[in-house]
């Protein structure tokens, strides 16, 4: 069976210390053995959002995972990688392997931005797909995000975290780390920038 990690856009950080002073991380017990290797289903992409600017800020936050792209002064250590190999007609699926991991846009229950699910076997990440909500209204930057838009490059660097083996940390008290479960709010990438807990979980497995 996979599993499923949900993710969802929200307010408050709560008494959470500065990304940078939180040490907290948590795992999901598998990582990636070798490059992780995804195609995104272009066709999927909700209308008004450019598919090709669409694809590069996935990359980008696949990067910012394998990267250690963070403001807390850590050189990159992390020995993870990924490869886009290019759009594909098959959809993220959650309820069967197939072999692929894929990247695409479907529907989700009210309030969810995105799903990452993943399958482990022996301590190997050996499929994660990943499926973002059409519900939201999407902001592929800050300068063109308006309203309650979510940043996509926020969410899909959290959904990397899960892909390379990152579990949540509990949002009352580790809120402003990429792996907690909300966003910081609307019209933010804070969660494109790894905090310190991030980072050490990260390392420990890269
Ligand atoms: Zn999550």
């Amino acid at each position: 069976m996979p599993t499923r990690a949900a993710d969802r856009l929200a307010g408050g950080v709560g008494i959470s210390p500065p990304p940078c002073q939180d040490k907290a991380f948590n795992l999901i017990g598998g990582k990636q053995t070798s490059t992780y290797k995804w195609s995104f289903r272009a066709s999927s992409t909700p209308a008004g959002l450019n598919k090709s600017t669409v694809a590069n800020t996935l990359k980008k936050s696949f990067g910012n995972v394998t990267g250690a792209h963070n403001d807390c002064g850590r050189a990159d250590k992390i020995s993870a990688t990924s490869q886009y190999l290019g759009t594909t007609s098959t959809a993220p699926n959650c309820n069967a392997m197939d072999g692929k991991n894929v990247v695409g846009f479907g529907s989700l229950d009210p309030g969810v931005l995105a799903v990452t699910c993943y399958w482990i076997g022996n301590g190997k990440i050996v499929e994660a797909d990943m499926k973002i909500t059409t519900k939201e209204s999407w902001a592929l930057s800050l300068s063109t995000c308006r309203g309650d838009s979510p940043m996509l490059e926020a969410t899909i660097t959290h959904e990397a975290g899960h892909v390379f083996g990152m579990n949540h940390v509990g949002e009352a008290k580790h809120g402003r780390l990429t792996m907690s479960p909300y966003l910081d709010g609307p019209c933010e990438n804070n969660e494109a920038t790894l905090g310190l807990g991030d980072m050490l979980g990260l390392e420990s497995m890269y």
